[in-house]
């Protein structure tokens, strides 16, 4: 017996699945983990000057709970903006943000929401406050009144999963960027996230140290976290399950990796590239090899000229 299905898309939190040899409708829902809806955002100087810019424009998103979710964009395109209104650092000047069903603008859900989202930056030296590395890890529970066992069973846990248990002892400015960021990241899986947000982490990393961390990415979404990476390396975009392309504060594309490196002339007017295996894959096919469309990583790649 052959199955003909159709789906049927609804806005992006919903599909319907129709079996057309059985005539049976599913419907398939994902469950939101945040969602923003006609957000608009402003900053102060923006809002003085005589033609303000927004900073946000108009963006209506829904993330899947344990999706991973590259953004990218040029600069001041208004990724970290956006970043900042998923945990209640900003709040929208219009529209609304919805944090595992809390809005942002309630200010009791304030700290709710920043505990189960949590954020990594690009500068590690900017979010270790603590002169040893195991009392770092335990600012955020200790602020949360976490009992003192259990925020060593945390502290212990975050660290062991970021390779960094056997540094404990030190100091942070003993280590390295890469080591410092792991600790970042430490200190926010402490706090036993749902989400976590990562901003440029791996801009200021050398390439062991970028490979170190996005092999932890790759781990915490594997375990089910919801993981969103905001990226200039579309090498690192192309680990996603989805992209976002923001330009000018608003969503130019989104979409499945794939689908978006197949569009290199459009990505070009937005000063993206190619990740190095798509672009490859490029230039094979200008000179006769059938190389498949959706070709962008390297192991894909590698695939193909072994067969
Ligand atoms: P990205 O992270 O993509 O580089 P940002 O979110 O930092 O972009 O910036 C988006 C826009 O908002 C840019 O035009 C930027 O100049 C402006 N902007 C960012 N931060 C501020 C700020 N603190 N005050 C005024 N304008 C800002
Ligand atoms: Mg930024």
């Amino acid at each position: 017996m052959i199955y003909f299905f159709v789906i049927y898309s609804f806005g992006s939190s919903s599909q319907l699945l129709y079996c057309r040899s059985c005539d049976i409708l599913i419907v398939m829902k994902f469950e939101s983990i945040i969602q923003l809806k006609d957000v608009e955002f402003s900053y102060p100087a923006q809002v003085e000057a005589a033609a303000p810019a927004k900073a946000l424009d108009g963006i209506s998103l829904d993330i899947e709970r344990g999706s991973f979710v590259a953004i990218v964009g040029s600069n001041g395109s208004g990724k970290s903006t956006l970043a900042k209104h998923f945990n209640a650092l900003l709040l929208p000047g219009g529209g609304e943000v919805i944090v595992c069903g809390m809005k942002t603008s309630d200010p009791e859900c304030t700290w709710e929401i920043r505990r189960r989202c949590g954020m990594v930056f690009q500068n590690p030296d900017n979010q270790l406050v603590s002169s040893v590395v195991e009392d770092d890890v335990a600012f955020g529970p200790e602020n949360i009144g976490v009992e003192p066992l259990r925020i060593r069973e945390l502290v212990d846990e975050s660290l062991k999963a970021v390779g960094m248990y056997e540094h404990r002892k030190k100091g942070p400015h003993l280590l390295s960027g890469g080591q410092k960021q792991r600790v970042a990241i430490a200190g926010v899986l402490a706090m036993q996230p749902e989400c976590i947000v990562f901003d440029e982490p791996t801009a200021m990393l050398d390439p062991a140290g970028r490979r170190d961390i996005l092999k932890i990415i790759e781990a915490l979404h594997e375990e089910g976290k919801t993981v969103i990476l905001i990226t200039h390396f579309m090498e690192e975009a192309a680990l996603a399950e989805r992209v976002i392309v923001l330009e000018g504060g608003r969503v130019a594309f989104d979409e499945a990796p794939d689908k978006l490196f197949s569009r290199a002339a459009e990505l070009e007017k937005y000063k993206l590239g190619l990740p190095f295996a798509a672009s490859m894959a490029q230039k094979l096919r200008a000179l006769g090899l059938k190389v498949p469309e959706g070709t962008i990583t390297q192991e894909g790649l590698a695939d193909f000229i072994c067969r």
